[in-house]
């Protein structure tokens, strides 16, 4: 049976990012990553500016004891200077006004004293060059490559493409993910249960785990256990999806159809089983550039199966330079003493102190338990076997994203 490193190996050595596309630039591509190098086409700032609501003056003008200056203009932010400013002379100027010609430092407004409307005292002594100025082209150079491929669109990001005058840009496409939950057990929510029924958590749970992973969603409700009709629900989706996620249906019971099902579709299977906790029966195919998820059924097992090995997928079909998941180590808040027969990714939970983050194992009753899962923003990982860690020892983790 696989170990999941290399399962996940086996996953990533399949997915390449999608082709990029043009879009324009809103809070609905927030996330999503650059597929073009973004150069500036104008220095910023263009114009020196004032960081501060000051004095513009000249710093030499400054040195003697208690130098008043006279007054010569007032400059607000978004004017253009016209009166430059020479010996003895200052300019009343607010923070992102334009730096009159003549003056090469700010003095703050904390730093001065008004004699009258026409006349300021310098109380600063030590005015230095550049002080309180925002030089041309400090933060960025005509030419020069602000954002390279690559980069994710985080809120920053979205404001230095606006500050550039860019409306569009060339990104990674958003992965499209179908979801078909399996099961004759299973009904929507809204609809009355029947004895013997259970409710879809899966579908709704996974198309959110998608959309968090940067991925788009879709779903054409619940797939039964037959082979005819998964035929038909799958078939119909394998060509115009990036990633098909299944759910249900993998493990080697009567009703477990999906293998099977597959393979007649021409899916080319690479594994069927990984060896972890929860999970085990997960399946990994691909026809042509579809890659194909058979999850396990019971929903933390295909939860915690997509943080491991689908949200990595989805990541690098969406640009992004690190698949994930991502990995740390945290001192426990309670011991743990338990045996295992597969790795085992645990539901827990990070706790923030004054010595940073530490890890505490939440209550959980396996597979089923997706209410223990829902507190979880971390997975205790924890080797085959016997594990005794006591509290304030290291463990691994994997952190959950929000
Ligand atoms: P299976 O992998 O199909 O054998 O399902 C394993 C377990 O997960 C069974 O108890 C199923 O009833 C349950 N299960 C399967 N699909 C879902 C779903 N979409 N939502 C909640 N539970 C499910
Ligand atoms: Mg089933």
């Amino acid at each position: 049976m696989l170990e999941v490193a290399d399962a996940l190996a086996e996953v990533l050595a399949r997915v390449r990012p999608l082709r990029p596309g043009t879009q324009r630039l809103s809070t609905a591509v927030l996330g999503r990553v650059l597929a073009e190098d973004i150069r500036a086409d104008a220095d910023s700032p263009p114009f020196p500016k004032s960081l501060r609501d000051g004095y513009a003056v000249r710093a030499t003008d400054c040195a003697s004891r208690h130098a008043e200056l006279r007054v010569v203009s007032e400059i607000a932010a978004g004017v253009v200077p016209t009166t430059p400013i020479h010996a003895g002379e200052c300019a009343r100027i607010f923070t992102g006004a334009p730096i009159p010609e003549g003056a090469d430092a700010v003095v703050m407004q904390e730093d001065t004293r008004s004699v009258n409307e026409k006349r300021v005292q310098i109380t600063d002594e030590r005015v230095k060059p550049g002080q309180w100025v925002f030089a041309r082209g400090t933060e960025m150079r005509a030419g020069e490559v602000v954002l390279a491929t690559g980069t994710v669109l985080n809120p920053a990001a979205l404001g230095v493409l606006a500050g550039l005058g860019i409306v569009e840009a060339k990104l990674f496409l958003a992965p499209r993910a179908f979801v078909l939950p399996t099961g004759n057990e299973l009904v929507e929510p809204g609809q009355p249960l029947k004895p013997g029924q259970i409710r879809n958590s899966n579908g709704p749970m996974l198309a959110a785990q998608v959309v968090r992973a940067g991925g788009v969603a879709t779903q054409k409700g619940i797939a039964p256990d037959t082979v005819e009709q998964l035929l038909e629900l799958i078939g119909n989706e394998l060509d115009g999806s990036d990633v098909l996620l299944l759910a249900g249906g993998v493990s080697v019971g009567k009703y477990d159809l999906v293998p099977a099902v597959l393979e007649e579709l021409g899916v080319a299977i690479h594994f069927r089983q990984v060896r972890l906790k929860p999970g085990k029966p997960l399946l990994f195919g691909t026809k042509g550039n579809t890659l194909v998820f058979g999850l396990p059924g019971n929903p933390v097992s295909a939860a915690v199966c997509f943080e491991l090995f689908v949200r990595p997928a989805l990541r690098v079909l969406a640009g992004h330079a690190n698949p994930g998941p991502v990995t740390t180590m945290l001192p426990l808040e309670e011991s743990i003493a338990e045996v295992n027969d597969r790795p085992t990714y645990r539901p827990a939970k990070l706790e923030l102190g004054a010595a940073g983050y530490s890890v505490r194992p939440l209550p959980w009753l396996g597979a089923p338990d997706l209410r223990g899962l829902q507190r979880a923003d971390a997975l205790l990982v924890l080797p085959p076997g016997e594990t005794r860690l006591d509290a304030g020892m290291l463990a691994n983790v994997i952190l959950l994203p929000e």
